[in-house]
């Protein structure tokens, strides 16, 4: 992968970088501006050599046209109080607005295109289409830096066919993650203990195939352990199962004895009534889920407080720490304890901790907790899962 280091002086050139700069809004407010803030370092390195910014990204899912509500416009803005200079924002992205900004620019200055995907070519699954959108980019640029983290297990017009048009090289933000996340796959110190949660137990297969061989211990909450539990034979009444998965969960736990790997399952779940923040609750024995007072109605919505304590327990003891998805549907205030829990251990582990997923950030952030707590909080949830089920990155390996 070519670095920041491997291009030619850029003093005085037009550098176009991708940056990820999709942040939750609110009306016109921005509710978290983390991917904003991580990509700074990049966009002031490029400002200090001399070079005029092109700042591209997508925001939300216009479809392939201009939506007011998904306009950068506030993101431009935020954007220049983080790097405390005048951005200038196109309200087109390769219209006449962007070419009459790009060439008025001096050295130093930076531009923020409007939203990407208001061009249906930016996402379109017609490489053509791509290449041809692609190549207006590229006219506002001598070199390309891509810095989105986030997007690059996708195959789109700004993160793989511009990188071919330009000479192109990874930023800063794509470096951190890949090391940190390189730290992960190749030489994690020990014990190396994952933590697995979320919604659906399908999403997490490729992951939980692909890490078996390099954990310690693997911990498993949120909506996908109901599938674990069956396959142990246990019933689990109205949550969340996968039945057409429960074979290659019993697979995957004999694979993982084969090979000492510990799979820690909950011993105790906050069942409830029904899925609703107002729902009634009680905490029931893992293997009891159906015999309990809700019977076959009982819908399991967070990991019981024995089994927070014992997760909190092995993340403590652990050198190395990955965590993706929530514990439990942490929507619902009742049910976010299992979530408190997993995340609080990790703001306490001595070695590396590693937040992974949309969800899972959120979460955290919802909770209270700040980014500083944890080694790192990936800005990318899929291209971080797909690192980790060990897919190649189209983004990074069109980098060379
Ligand atoms: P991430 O985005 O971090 O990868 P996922 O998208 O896999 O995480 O899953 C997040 C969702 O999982 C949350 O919206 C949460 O409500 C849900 N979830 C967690 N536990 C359960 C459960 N027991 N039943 C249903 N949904 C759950
Ligand atoms: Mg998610």
């Amino acid at each position: 992968m070519r670095h920041l280091a491997d291009l030619p002086s850029l003093d005085g050139k037009r550098v176009v970088i991708r940056c990820d700069l999709n942040v939750p809004l609110d009306g016109g407010r921005i509710t978290d501006d983390g991917r904003i803030v991580a990509s700074v370092p990049t966009i002031r390195y490029l400002v200090e050599q001399g070079a005029k910014v092109v700042v591209i990204s997508h925001l939300g899912r216009p479809d392939g046209q201009p939506v007011a509500e998904f306009s950068l416009a506030p993101v431009a803005e935020r954007l220049g109080q983080l790097l405390e200079q005048e951005v200038f924002f196109a309200s087109d992205t390769v219209g006449s607005e962007a070419h009459g900004a790009v060439k008025a620019m001096d050295r130093g200055a930076v531009v923020v295109l409007e939203n990407l995907r208001f061009n249906a070519a930016e996402t379109s699954k017609d490489a053509d289409e791509r290449k041809q959108f692609a190549a207006q980019l590229a006219e506002f640029g001598d070199f390309f830096v891509s810095d989105g983290f986030g997007v690059v297990h996708r195959k789109q017009a700004s993160v793989f066919e511009l990188a071919q048009l330009l000479p192109s090289a990874a930023g800063y933000l794509i470096e951190g993650e890949l090391k940190v996340l390189n730290r992960l796959t190749s030489s994690p110190e020990r014990p190396y203990v994952v933590v697995l949660g979320g919604s659906k137990v399908s999403d997490k297969l490729a992951v939980i195939d692909h890490l078996l061989p390099t954990v310690d211990k693997l911990l498993i909450g949120g909506g996908m352990l109901f599938t674990f539990l069956a396959a142990q034979g246990y019933k689990v009444g109205a949550s969340l199962l996968e039945p057409d998965q429960i074979e290659t969960c019993r697979e995957y736990l004999r694979r993982a004895d084969e090979l000492g790997v510990e799979v820690i399952l909950p011993t105790d779940i906050l069942v409830a009534n029904k899925f609703a923040a107002d729902a009634e609750s009680f905490v029931t024995k893992a293997s009891e889920i159906e015999s309990s007072a809700f019977g076959a109605a009982a819908i399991g919505l967070d990991i019981g407080p024995e089994s927070s304590a014992n997760f909190a327990k092995e993340i403590l003891e652990a050198k190395t720490v990955f965590w993706n998805g929530p514990m439990g549907v942490f929507e619902f205030q009742k049910f976010a304890d299992g979530t408190r829990a997993v995340a609080e251990a990790l703001t306490k582990v001595s070695g590396l901790s590693v937040v992974g997923g949309g969800d899972s950030a959120a979460a955290v952030r919802i909770l209270g907790f700040d980014d500083n707590q944890f080694g790192h909080i990936s800005t990318g949830g899929g291209a971080s899962l797909e690192f980790l089920e060990g897919k190649a990155l189209p983004g990074i390996e069109v980098l060379g």
